[in-house]
């Protein structure tokens, strides 16, 4: 394999620089040509395409987003406009493709590795870690760290005042962002979506903290739930309870990728250019037990992602 190419796809995640950045150099290390396709999918459609050397990825393993751009193209799953998107790799002799992205980027890379003889690898990029194959994604760790963050100084506000505050997190349908974050925050309740919380309970965990002098309670919401807002509402509603609420919103994705970030899309990064000098395709690197591996992108579709509920009982057990 002498030419490949590397694109970032959907929603931005700290860390995909240091995964390009690893592509890219792990690729003219061993020797051979290696092309960024800016804004996805929508720049291999578009033949916005360059060449990228070893100085074009200098300064950006420490910068959050993502140096290439991103977008969504629905259309992309029409095979007609994946044809002129595989023209345009063809036309620079590009034999093989990494994909950064969630879910919906290593469809895309599934649907192009079966159709043309471009071998494709996908990178799992996205905050939510709700992606299977992988114990973590690129991102989690960082959007985490900034989530702890925020509830930190919510607290602060929280026990100045004796109030109870809703804290929204990103993660789509995933609770694992919720989850960590409840635990390293030091929440009184975690309410996510694999796992049926009553508001009874959660009340009532509220109520006991009132009572031993806790001055305020922080509960962590998973946005795949419901909203701050609605959960506000109905605790006004059914237990006259007042309490503030606060939506993180894309603080999450940005800022600088955190050491586990860096340290991980590298080597998901050089592993996935491995894998296609070896002459694999199809498939998803990841790591499970702080092993490389790698998955057909078949299994990770047919695969659900499940949190840890060992870890939702330990969140039960400390916050008493
Ligand atoms: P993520 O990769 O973070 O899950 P999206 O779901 O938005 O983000 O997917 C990113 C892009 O991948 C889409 O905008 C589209 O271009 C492409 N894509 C998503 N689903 C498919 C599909 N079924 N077939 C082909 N391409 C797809």
């Amino acid at each position: 394999m002498k030419k490949i190419a590397v694109l970032t796809s959907g929603g931005d995640a700290p860390g995909m620089n240091a995964a390009v950045r690893a592509v890219v150099r792990t690729a003219i290390y061993n020797g051979m040509e290696v092309y960024g396709v800016y804004q996805g999918y929508k720049g291999m459609v578009e033949g916005n395409i360059k060449k990228l050397e070893v100085g074009d990825v200098g300064n950006i393993i420490n910068r959050g987003g993502t140096f290439l751009s991103s977008a969504r193209l629905p259309e992309f799953a029409n095979p007609e406009i994946r044809k002129g998107a595989i023209e345009n790799l063809k036309k620079l002799g590009i034999e093989g493709l990494v994909v950064i992205g969630g879910d919906g980027s290593y469809r895309g890379a599934m649907a192009l590795s079966n159709e043309m003889d471009i071998k494709t690898i996908g990178v799992p990029g996205t905050i939510d870690n709700d992606i299977c194959g992988t114990d973590f994604t690129i991102g989690f760790d960082t959007a985490l760290n900034t989530i702890i963050d925020a509830i930190d100084k919510v607290r602060d506000t929280a026990s100045s005042h004796d109030r109870t505050f809703i804290i929204e997190v990103m993660g789509r349908n995933a609770g694992d962002l919720a989850l960590m974050a409840g635990i390293a925050g030091g929440s009184e309740s975690i309410i996510i979506p694999e796992k049926e919380e009553s508001l009874d309970e959660v009340m009532s965990r509220v109520r006991r903290a009132e009572e031993r002098g806790k001055k305020h309670s922080i509960i962590i919401l998973a946005e795949g739930v419901m909203s701050a807002q609605e959960l506000a509402k109905i605790m006004k509603e059914q237990y006259n309870e007042d309490v503030k609420y606060t939506i993180l919103g894309h603080i999450q994705r940005g800022g600088a990728p955190s050491a586990m970030d860096r340290v991980l899309a590298s080597r998901l990064g050089n592993y996935a250019v491995q894998l296609l000098i070896s002459g694999n395709s199809g498939r998803a690197v990841g790591i499970q037990n702080n092993r490389l591996v790698s998955t057909k992108f078949e299994d990770v579709f047919e695969d659900t992602h499940s949190v840890d509920l060992t870890m939702y009982e330990v969140s039960k057990q400390l916050s008493i």
